[in-house]
């Protein structure tokens, strides 16, 4: 179980002035990352305020001891998958003397630190595999409404943790342009499919969970044991062509409509940041089942859930222009998980199917209950029927090309420091000619 310590001290202050008071990076955050000075090579690093500290050299020099220096002797390669698959002993022993070492109070050592604006990240993992769930059952529930407005809500949804297998190869870190794919689109009153761009494009909120240890094939992850599996968290944007989803995906599910790019924030936050942000899981609906005694456990279902406000913004060519800002577009929250991560990842493994660390799993869309809180514009405008309106007089059912959209995360409770996630952003290319 995971619980708040000293490092979630409100009070505690950084030497690194611009961690104090920082919207996402205050000492009590602490993400992990990967980045790369300017012909250097890609190295482990934590997000402080505006700056990252060095981790590889915070080692070099000695500062760091035991199990934390073992975490980020794991990350020898450029990756953090040594360093998640090491599980959650050596993640929290680094987080604790990050602490002490990034402490008001210590000694300042700016020589370890590098302007987060000049250098490059990178992708935290090498992803060997992603899948994507569809746990938002309010999104669930709206998109179904779309087909079936009397059934919404398929009868295995509230047994199963609904999911399919994404694509690894095609997930990039936040800023990657977006280029509208080109596919197979059938409109109603088209007699036959063309080839050409998207018309439908959409964005999809969601949150990305890092798999830790991991499962050896053929041996199950107890829902009990499942939070040990999980090395953090990440925004993801699960871009959607909707067009061409709606034309493939029966009768074997989403495949050319998703795979064209998946976008992450860049930092691993980890569960030990968000331990003031754990909640319960809501109760079920008067009605629902309980879930299948593998799927049951009485600490996740009482501290299982995160309370993370998610936003979504917009940012068109016109507005950018006229100098307005990004306009929100939806403001959800984690809370909205009809599963929690911990029945997610067993339900993955329950058949012996292998989890190995850096391995990629998505929430599904998490949009809230009201209207205010949609995940994708395919719930906000009815299916491309009620175009949004934006403050530049312009209209959108889906998106164009050169609109920018940003997903934000923030954990926010009283009594403690709010902390963030970094941007989860792309920008929108026309489609390559055919
Ligand atoms: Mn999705």
């Amino acid at each position: 179980m995971t619980t708040t310590d000293a490092t979630h001290d409100p009070g505690l202050t950084s030497w690194v002035a611009s961690a104090n008071g920082h919207a996402e990076f205050p000492i009590q955050n602490l993400p992990l990352g990967v980045f790369s000075v300017s012909g250097g090579s890609p190295r482990a690093g934590v997000a402080i305020g505006d700056d990252i500290l060095d981790l590889t050299e915070a080692l070099r020099l000695g500062l760091l001891a035991g199990e934390a220096a073992r975490a980020v002797e794991a990350t020898a390669d450029g990756t953090l998958n040594g360093l998640m698959g090491l599980g959650a002993g050596p993640r929290r022993a680094l987080r604790a003397q990050l602490s002490h070492l990034l402490a008001e109070g210590t000694q300042p050592r700016p020589h370890l630190l590098h302007r987060s604006s000049d250098v490059t990240l990178h992708l935290p993992a090498r992803i060997g595999d992603y899948t994507d769930f569809y746990v938002g059952i309010h999104h669930a529930t709206n998109v179904g409404k779309i087909f079936r407005p009397d059934n919404p809500l398929l009868p295995n949804y509230k047994y199963v943790p609904i999911g399919y297998h994404g694509r690894a190869s095609s997930v990039r870190l936040s800023g990657t342009p977006v280029t509208r794919p080109n596919g197979q689109r059938k409109r109603a009153e088209d007699p036959t499919p063309s080839y050409g761009p998207c018309r439908n494009l959409d964005y999809e909120l969601e949150m990305g969970i890092w798999i830790g240890p991991g499962n050896d094939l053929g041996t199950p992850i107890r829902i009990g044991d499942a939070p040990n599996h999980v090395a953090g968290y990440c925004l993801l944007n699960d871009w959607s062509a909707r067009d061409v989803q709606g034309w493939e995906y029966q009768p074997l599910g989403p495949f050319l409509a998703k795979n064209f790019l998946t976008t992450v924030s860049p930092w691993v936050v980890t569960p030990e940041a968000l331990a003031p942000f754990r909640i319960a899981q809501a109760p079920r609906a008067e009605g629902d089942p309980a879930p299948l005694p593998y799927l049951s456990d009485g600490a996740d279902q009482a501290t299982g859930a995160f309370d993370l406000e998610l936003e979504i913004t917009i940012l068109t060519p016109k507005m950018r222009e006229a100098g307005l800002p990004p306009h929100r577009l939806s403001l959800s929250n984690m809370r909205h998980m009809y599963w929690t991560a911990a029945q997610i990842v067993t339900h993955h493994a329950c058949n012996g199917c292998d989890l190995h660390p850096g391995d990629l799993l998505g929430t599904g869309t998490l949009s809230a209950p009201d209207p205010t809180g949609l995940g994708s514009l395919l719930e906000t405008s009815r299916g491309g029927k009620e175009p949004v309106r934006l403050p530049s007089g312009e209209e959108r059912r889906f998106l164009e090309d050169g609109d920018e959209v940003a997903l934000h995360a923030r954990g926010r409770r009283e009594g403690f420091a709010t902390i963030g996630f970094g941007p989860c952003l792309g920008t929108v290319r026309p489609a390559p000619g055919i």
